[in-house]
């Protein structure tokens, strides 16, 4: 039995226990170290959890192949990543899986090669080599991929260039360095409130403590000058600071005012970034040097040195909330990890979630407001437009009122933007003569058509065919017809009744990545005047000629059965509003309804914050719904429907009972198929002191699906269907 010379470490495998290895002679290993160890045929990546320990038989033990020479995983990091995957009810090393996104940025970064002109005259010369020796006479050294680029030829031709000795080789510095933040380069002068505001968070950051404030302003309001100053704060006391957006908002035009407010840029983390600079950000945030990074949810499983401050804009997005694997929220365990490492996390929003807000109003968070826009901006004025009195003509979605509006607005010279969250040409696509309705082959939903792609899609899998030319039941031609709006046809509509003005289409699958943030730069600029878009257009975007607001169906996100579809539908309104009147002219938002007498839509009309919030937290409070409960789905599903029906249905006799606990299902889910797999789910409801993995574990624990089977329990969903 021996202790000293084994080591406890952790894969990124959806294993329960770490596993324990032998430490060969002559290396050294401290928990947080990354190593490279076998298992079965293969060598994997870990970090070592633990050292020492008990083992009975040592000679079974494999041993550590190798050690990397990157900063170890610091404790607090490993501690955090143990709690996000009790919090969830995963096994670590899933969690683990998250932060170890970047192999390659263990060890030592590999080395650059480039070129520069040797002033040596090759024995041969082509018109090819010619143009390369002319690129790099300016003397700067280049790679090969870039030579060839700017030369407009084959790597071939460089490399021959190389050999016949024309060019020589130097070796870069292996990744860029990270400068150094100014922390007052672009100080703006603030408001009076803003200057309170930036006080209050400041005197968080300085504290040392942990602390969650909620910084809760109008759109407009200057909230991100403010918790500049908190970041500055930070940042003066030599340690890192993230910035986390929503994957959508992380946007150039945002990126650059960072850049602008710090003088340096910022290192950049979400899923368009390049596998290099993925590197260097990674080794750059686990060295210490990358002091301020503005990146997406996946960013909190960086490997952080010295986090002094987490800021989370747009709170309220449900973006936050991962989907899939590990279902974790990214504000929620922002917030852990500041307790856990005892740093202020601050909370931004101009609709907070209901969950802040009652955190806020119990004391636990700091509640910073700024009431009023920035300057002379003003909130916009906001009217409900009673569909019930309008005889829209089929095919038609815009109010006459709502017409007018833009005509008017167009005619002024501003920019109008049509707000409906739905992709695509029209959600339902059916026969005339037979009534049959295009569905998805593998889910239980209807197809969309992207009439600009000819496809039909399924928002569910993925799967998309062709529009077809006949019924695929009855088999009549040009018998399908489009039902309800998408973006795209009213964007058609709008074609027709502005054709002079610049339409630009804003939904994530039309505008990916770069293409997106072009448009949005060239809206800014003011190269359209109608944007038309999902809700994409409700994410922060500062267009300052942006006058009119036109919500297209206000009731849509009301129409679920999720539990926050209220707050949802208040947050999109309040947000898409906000985007009119942002400049020195005032703005105006046009919200079409059917149900203008609904509680929400009157409180928006009147700006009454309070009073939605008010009638909102009353029902679910009533409904135990969280703030006032916690949640957690439980998702079984298979590919045989009766079988998983009778598993989902078995597992009701092991419900444990519990004081404050309840159980609803199992049923079959709303989206009842998806990818050819049949779902059931239930739903546990309990109160707030109730410890809801404890009770998960105790049921759920010892379960272990067999087959085609799978159990997939959700804390805190955010999902219904
Ligand atoms: P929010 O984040 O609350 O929506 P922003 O911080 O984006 O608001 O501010 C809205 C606009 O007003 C931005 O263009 C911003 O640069 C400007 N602004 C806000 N506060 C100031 C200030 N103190 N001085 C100059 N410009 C400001
Ligand atoms: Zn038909
Ligand atoms: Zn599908």
């Amino acid at each position: 039995m021996t202790t000293d010379s084994t080591v406890q470490v952790l894969l990124p495998l959806a294993l329960d226990d770490a596993y324990t290895y032998l430490v060969p002679d002559g290396m050294t290993l401290a928990p947080g170290d990354y190593v490279r160890v076998p298992l079965g045929p293969r060598l994997v990546i870990g970090v070592v959890w633990d050292t020492g320990g008990e083992v009975p038989d040592t000679a079974r033990l494999r041993a550590v192949s190798e050690k990397y020479e990157t900063p170890a995983m610091p404790e607090l990091h490993r501690q955090f990543i143990n709690w996000v995957a009790q919090y969830y009810l995963e096994q670590p090393g899933s969690v683990l899986r998250m932060a170890l996104r970047v192999p390659e940025a263990l060890g030592a970064p590999r080395q650059q090669i480039a070129y520069r002109a040797s002033g040596q005259q090759p024995q041969k010369m082509t018109a090819q080599r010619t143009r390369v020796l002319e690129v790099a006479s300016d003397g700067l050294a280049r790679r090969t991929p870039e030579l060839a680029q700017e030369a407009g030829v084959g790597a071939s031709v460089v490399k021959g260039l190389v050999k016949a000795g024309a060019l020589e080789a130097v070796t870069l510095p292996a990744m860029a360095a990270f400068a150094e933040p100014e922390l007052n380069h672009n100080r703006v002068e603030l408001s009076d409130s803003q200057t309170l505001a930036a006080a209050d968070l400041r005197k968080q950051v300085t504290g040392r403590g942990f602390s969650v404030s909620l910084l809760d302003g109008v759109t407009g309001s200057g909230k991100t000058e403010v918790y500049f100053e908190a970041m500055a704060a930070a940042l003066a006391q030599g340690r890192q600071v993230l910035l986390l957006l929503p994957e959508i908002a992380l946007t150039g035009p945002f990126l650059r005012r960072v850049e602008e407010r710090f003088g340096v840029p910022p290192a950049e983390w979400h899923s368009a970034v390049r596998p290099r600079e993925r590197e260097r950000v990674w080794r750059g945030v686990a060295s210490g040097e990358a002091r301020i990074v503005v990146g997406a949810r996946s960013a909190l499983f960086l490997p952080w040195q010295r986090p002094g401050l987490i800021v989370v804009d747009e709170e309220h997005e449900p973006a936050f909330k991962q989907a899939e694997g590990v279902n974790y929220h990214a504000r929620d365990m922002a917030v852990l990890y500041g307790s856990l490492g005892g740093f202020p996390v601050i909370l931004a929003s101009a609709t907070p979630s209901m969950e802040s807000l009652w955190n806020a109003g119990k004391g636990r968070y700091g509640h910073v407001r700024l009431e009023a826009r920035y300057g002379k901006a003003q909130l916009p004025d906001i009217s409900l437009l009673d569909m019930r009195a309008e005889k829209m003509p089929s095919g038609e979605w815009m109010a006459p009122a709502l017409t007018q509006a833009v005509a008017e607005t167009l005619g002024k010279g501003d920019q109008a933007l049509l707000f409906l969250n739905r992709r695509g040409y029209a959600p339902l696509t059916l026969c005339r003569t037979c009534g049959f309705r295009l569905a998805c082959p593998q889910c239980a939903s209807w197809l969309v058509e992207h009439r600009f792609r000819g496809r039909l899609a399924c928002h569910h899998c993925g799967h998309e065919e062709p529009v077809p030319d006949a019924c695929p039941s009855c088999g009549s031609e040009n018998t399908l017809v489009p039902c309800g709006p998408g973006v795209e046809r009213l964007a058609e509509e709008a074609t027709q009744r502005f054709p002079d003005a610049k339409i630009a289409i804003l939904s994530s699958d039309l505008s990916r990545g770069v293409l997106l943030r072009d448009t949005l730069q060239a809206i800014a600029r003011g190269d359209y005047n109608l944007i038309i878009g999902t809700q994409l257009v409700a994410k922060g975007h500062h267009f300052p000629q942006l006058t009119l607001a036109g919500v297209i169906d206000a009731d849509l996100a009301l129409e679920t059965t999720d539990p926050r579809a209220g707050e949802r539908t208040w947050q999109m309104l309040a947000q898409v509003s906000g985007r009119a009147g942002r400049g020195d002219k005032t703005g105006r938002a046009l919200v079409q309804t059917y149900m203008p007498d609904h509680p929400l839509m009157q409180a928006l009309a009147a700006g009454d914050r309070d009073g939605f919030l008010a009638h909102e937290s009353d029902i679910r409070e009533r409904a135990m719904l969280p703030p006032f409960g916690r949640m957690a789905g439980i998702i079984i599903s298979g590919s045989d429907r009766d079988e998983t029906g009778r598993f989902a249905q078995s597992l009701l006799r092991t419900v444990p009972d519990a004081k404050d606990v309840q159980v609803l299902g199992p049923a079959p889910a709303p989206l009842s198929m998806v990818r050819g797999r049949h779902r059931f789910r239930y739903l546990v409801m309990c109160a707030r002191d109730v410890d809801i993995q404890a009770y998960l574990r105790q049921w759920l624990g010892g379960i272990k699906p067999r087959g085609s089977l799978r159990l997939a329990i959700d804390v805190d969903p955010y999902s219904f269907l």
